[in-house]
């Protein structure tokens, strides 16, 4: 090897490690400025955020905002949610390690990856192909084994592998799809976006008791529609 290509690949190295160090001193300003300094508290919760490189789930003009206290496009007219949101719809679901969760929407694959930090196993399903192709990859490169990515409309969920201890939806509904709710186990919980307009939607919470489905309002958010394969 040259004396320049050797000067290059040292450059290069460096460039990488500090690329990584930098990364990971950005998610933990993320956890301490945007979810600690608000309410997010559950510890499994906050060290999945530390864990999961969220920079490698957005495309490549994205990296440098990746850790930035709002939603990124993703393509296919499409949005990773802001940091706080997955952490507040992850620490809501009140995960155990035994869990096994269903994701409709998803998306980059950035909320599914940490949900298997937590988690035992994760199914989820993205309607728009080229989203749910590349996040199955991705997923698989980054070494994620408990992860099920499903091509298809979530709105019926996914029977075969139901019930589910949790189930999140990432994508705003008019009213909440019934067979998700028949999905639900025993004492599960179900966080789910609902309401007309894009910007204003309310994020509900739905649980199961004995049976019987309650419902309570929790916080605001802006989420894009979900949509039906016609
Ligand atoms: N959870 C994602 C963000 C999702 S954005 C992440 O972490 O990156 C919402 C996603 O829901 C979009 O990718 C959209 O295509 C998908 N979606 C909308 N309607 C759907 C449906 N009926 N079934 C499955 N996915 C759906």
């Amino acid at each position: 090897m040259s004396k320049i290509s050797v000067i290059i690949l040292i450059a290069f190295l460096m460039e990488t490690t500090n690329g990584q160090e930098s990364y990971k001193a950005q998610r933990e300003l993320m956890v301490n400025t945007q979810l600690i300094a608000r309410d997010i508290h559950d510890v499994s919760t906050l060290n999945a955020m530390r864990r999961v490189k969220r920079h490698e789930f957005v495309p490549e003009v994205m990296k440098a905002h990746a850790y930035e206290d709002r939603p990124l496009a993703i393509g296919n007219k499409q949005t990773i949610s802001q940091p706080y949101i997955v952490a507040y719809m992850t620490q809501e679901l009140k995960l155990k390690p035994d869990y096994r969760v269903l994701e409709i929407g998803t998306g980059s694959g950035y909320q599914a990856a940490v949900l298997a930090t937590i988690v035992d196993s994760v199914y989820t399903i993205e309607i728009v192909e080229p989203l749910g192709i590349t996040a199955r990859k991705l997923l698989k490169q980054l070494g994620y084994k408990n992860i099920e990515v499903r091509l298809g409309d979530g709105y019926h969920g996914w029977p075969d592998k139901a019930p589910f201890d949790a189930i999140i939806v990432t994508a705003g509904v008019k009213e909440i799809p019934p067979d998700l709710l028949d999905q639900l186990a025993e004492g599960g919980r179900m966080i789910i976006p609902v309401g007309q307009n894009l910007f204003h939607r309310n994020l509900i919470l739905a649980t199961k008791k004995n049976g019987e489905i309650k419902t309570q309002k929790l916080i605001g958010v802006a989420f894009v529609p979900f949509t039906r394969k016609k």
